[in-house]
């Protein structure tokens, strides 16, 4: 079990996927989770103070991943919702529902249960010190504000969206505010986590230098190496 925490456009999604093919373990990613959890909520027009409501739905949704070849869709039901859990709208839609208790227990649940079926790098806020703190290598991704601010806006003017550079940077700015105040679960580097800055890396760098890590952890842990060496 590998774990990938930090906050927004630190890097964590790029870099877990192509560690994962890497290693050829699964990949989960568990904002996406949050945010069909979001987009569930909203299109049911469902209060978030109306927790009996939230947690009706919430435990009744079927949450699927479905992995083909590289590509892995997510599914509520039959529906594939990967795209739809991307509009805008869905960054703060899934950082409100997953402030609240009933809806980080129903993830976690399945998360764990995901975790039970093989070797996994799982990507969040709470992987490495609530979901699997046992996890045998845990990994903080973090970068300055600006570049962070970039990259989130190059990937929206790359899906052609109209928006400012500024209205980013606030959302982005709010949005982390927000997962690192919370009561339950805020992000925050797991005690025995690996802190690495991406500032000047781009995500093979950062591969690169989790796989070094590993490595060396690996001989100071007697981890034995063929779990965490490359299949490439
Ligand atoms: O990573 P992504 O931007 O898709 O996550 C969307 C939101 O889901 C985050 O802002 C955060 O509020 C929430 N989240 C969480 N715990 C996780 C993963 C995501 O609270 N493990």
């Amino acid at each position: 079990m590998i774990t990938i925490d930090g906050p927004t456009g630190s890097g964590k999604s790029t870099v877990g996927r192509l560690l994962a093919k890497r290693l050829r373990y699964h990949y989960l990613d568990t904002g996406a989770m949050y945010r069909a959890v979001g987009l569930a909520i909203w299109r049911a027009g469902t209060e978030l103070q109306n927790k009996e409501e939230v947690a009706r739905r919430c435990t009744s949704l079927d949450i699927k991943f479905i992995h083909k070849g590289d590509s892995t869709k997510i599914c509520i039901g039959d529906e594939d919702v990967t795209k739809a859990i991307r509009e805008p709208l869905m960054d703060l839609m899934a950082s409100n529902v997953s402030a609240l208790d009933i809806v980080r227990k129903a993830m976690i649940r399945l998360q764990r249960k995901i975790g039970s079926q093989g070797s996994l790098v799982a990507e969040g806020r709470d992987m490495g010190t609530v979901v699997f703190p046992e996890a045998n290598h845990k990994f903080y991704l973090d970068a300055s504000l600006e570049v962070r601010v970039d990259r989130r806006f190059q990937e929206r003017q790359e899906k052609g969206e109209s928006i400012s550079r500024k209205k980013v940077k606030e959302d982005l700015i709010e949005r982390d505010y927000q997962d690192m105040n919370r009561r339950l679960s805020p992000l925050k580097p797991a005690k025995d986590a690996e802190i690495i800055d991406t500032t000047q890396l781009n995500p093979h760098q950062v591969v690169e230098r989790i796989m070094r890590k590993m490595k060396q952890r690996g001989r100071r842990t007697g981890i034995p190496k063929r779990s965490i060496s490359s299949t490439k």
